[in-house]
């Protein structure tokens, strides 16, 4: 999986950045009164074993980040997860009365079927459709399959974010500063589209007005997104899940979202961002090249305040790191289970440490856990549960991550002691 990757000493935005345009969009007239749903893309026929089940009770953590996104920005935005609410439409959507002018999809590879028919749904309000954005991993690498949908192929997504929230927040900081008084959302997205004020926002793909000696339309890509260097920016995910549409088979959206003290019923595990990227460069991997061969983190501080507050507010014990790589770098890993286990937790009135209170999934290599073994312990403290490794091959002879049988068997050792 190849990307490109922006040059070196331009692949960060600056720092605070993304405070900077939340501040600026929230402070826009109108922004408020702005609906906005945001889809997770959910195809059932892609239901399979070993998530089977689980995968019900554990919302995405990109439906989060860009619902924590747009109302931290002053959006009355709602999120759909398919799989809760599968019969939701774009076309029949209110919010507070009104139909929504911002639609977003997003999806995985194998979601995005259903992604398309929603991209479908809006069309069908005609001129009265909201924006629609594409998202997520299909959108990352197969930006052009969210143009020339539809039995004609005249159906399409008016922008694909190839990128994080920041593409986003750029791109909805350059529409509401260029909207007019009564102009929809969509309508100034096309004039500041056709005006080129879109061009110069790293990661985005969208029609422009070009037309190729064909007569067909043509796509313009904007290159690879500039990454968020410290992930504190990122707005705190306890916003994102007070958002979330409830379970039910209506084609319309609820009056509320699920209320907080409710989640627990629905959530298993939360899907958390602790850390991005990865150091190794397997040639087979979309990582390295999306993360621009960075790894990013959050503070231990943020991190530990993240686990207490989703732990007490939502009453959810399990968290999914959305981790490329924990171990990644031995000085970080160390620090951040170091501030995690000396978190103490109030549980319905008893205190309860992180080894108590939570459990904590994430990925890792198994070369980073085997050469910090010594860790292990630590992460135990920390509430760390479960890591995931991909392990492709024990003989090297295919994919070397360092990885060897003896070093294997000791490390799941350690690990079973733990
Ligand atoms: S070790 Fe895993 S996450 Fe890292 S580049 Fe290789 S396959 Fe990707």
């Amino acid at each position: 999986m190849e990307l490109p990757m922006r040059s070196t000493g331009d692949v960060f935005a600056p720092a605070g950045r993304v405070a900077e345009l939340i501040g600026r969009i929230a402070a826009r007239p109108g922004v408020g009164d702005i609906p906005v749903a945001c889809f997770y893309a959910f195809d059932v026929r892609t239901r399979m074993l070993p998530f089977l089940f689980y995968d019900s009770r554990m919302l995405p953590g990109g439906l989060t980040a860009i619902l924590s996104a747009f109302h931290s920005a002053g959006f009355n935005a709602r999120g759909v997860f398919q799989m809760w609410s599968p019969n939701v439409r774009p076309s029949k959507c209110r919010l507070d009365g009104k139909p929504i002018q911002i639609m977003t999809t997003t999806a995985m590879q194998i979601n995005s079927a259903p992604s398309f028919e929603l991209i479908q749904d809006a069309w069908s309000m005609g001129e009265d459709r909201p924006l629609i954005l594409a998202g997520g991993p299909k959108a990352i690498y197969e930006p052009d399959h969210y143009f020339g949908l539809g039995p004609k192929g005249d159906i399409h997504a008016d922008a694909v974010a190839t990128g994080e929230e920041l593409v986003l927040l750029e791109l909805l900081d350059r529409i509401t500063a260029n909207r007019g008084v009564n102009e929809t959302v969509l309508q100034a997205f096309r004039r500041c589209r056709d005006e080129a004020l879109l061009d110069d926002i790293p990661g985005l793909v969208f029609m422009s007005k070009e037309r190729d000696a064909g007569g067909r339309p043509v796509l313009h890509n904007t290159g690879p997104q500039r990454l968020v260097q410290d992930l504190d920016e990122l707005p705190h995910p306890q916003i994102g899940l007070t958002l979330v549409e409830p379970k039910h088979r209506a084609e319309t959206l609820s009056p509320m979202p699920i209320s907080p003290n409710k989640l627990h019923n629905v959530v298993r595990a939360i899907s958390i961002v602790t850390t991005r990227g990865c150091r190794f460069g397997c040639q087979f991997c979309g990582i390295t090249a999306y993360s621009q061969r960075t790894w990013r983190h959050k503070s231990p501080e943020r991190l530990a305040d993240e686990f207490k507050v989703l732990r007490e507010k939502f009453n959810v014990p399990y968290f999914f790191g959305a981790d490329d790589n924990f171990f990644n770098d031995r000085q970080t890993t160390e620090s951040i289970l170091t501030a995690i286990a000396a978190t103490t937790y109030n549980i319905g009135g008893k205190t309860k440490n992180a080894r108590q209170a939570i459990r904590f999934c994430t990925e890792a290599t198994a070369t980073d856990v085997y050469n910090n073994r010594d860790l292990i312990p630590l992460a135990r403290d920390a509430g760390t549960w479960a890591i995931w490794f991909g392990i492709e091959d024990l003989s090297l002879k295919l994919v070397n991550k360092g990885q060897t049988p003896t070093k294997t068997i000791e490390m799941f050792r350690l690990l079973n002691e733990n």
